[in-house]
């Protein structure tokens, strides 16, 4: 009395007598299993243009979890690999930073939320290189803008190279400085130096 008659699936008669396991069960395990497969199926072929774009949607989805999980590797590098020179002390989001408790799933979502889906041959796109990888300040982009933003994000990245040169020039220039209070030379000395 608790069990029933397998219905079996699409072209697939079964008759196994089965334990009843749920409160509106049809089939055996393995029947079910099929029929969720043949129905799966059916939806795909009776709806494809909603198929289309629930295959898009999940493509961009995986697209933007990717990107991000990238971008992350570029900033922090990996165990193998030390960070990418243009990227490296860009600023993440700490929400999406696994390392702070974030995670690239809320990337995902986030980014989705706010730069909506992408137009073919775009991709993923930081607009402000200093700003970094957050919030607001991504969007798409298709190659010409990407090739002209990379010069731009070489220009800051070598202006970033130049405040670092000059910080540390002025920090030897400093130390350079201190010895010589520390110890001034005597007047006639003076003559060996540059
Ligand atoms: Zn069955």
């Amino acid at each position: 009395m608790n069990t029933i008659i397998c219905l079996g699936y699409e072209g697939q008669p079964c008759g196994r007598e089965v334990k009843r396991t749920g409160p509106s069960q049809k089939r055996c395990f393995q029947c079910a299993k099929e029929h969720d497969k043949d129905r799966a199926r059916n939806w795909y072929k009776n709806n494809p243009e909603r198929a289309k774009k629930k295959m898009h949607d999940r493509n961009l989805k995986c697209y933007v979890y990717v990107s991000a999980r990238d971008h992350y590797r570029y900033i922090f590098g990996t165990k193998t690999n030390p960070p990418l020179r243009t990227y490296k002390d860009m600023p993440f989001e700490d929400t999406w930073n696994p390392n702070k408790g974030g995670s690239f799933r809320t990337a995902e979502k986030e980014i989705l939320e706010d730069i909506g889906t992408k137009l073919p041959g775009q991709s993923l796109h930081i607009i402000h290189h200093e700003k970094g990888f957050v919030r607001g300040n991504l969007k798409w982009a298709d190659l010409k803008e990407q090739s002209e933003n990379r010069t731009l994000n070489r220009i800051v990245f070598l202006q970033r190279r130049i405040k670092q040169l000059e910080r540390e020039n002025a920090e030897l220039k400093g130390l350079h400085n201190g010895l010589h209070a520390l110890s001034p030379m005597p007047k006639s000395s003076n003559t060996t130096e540059a």
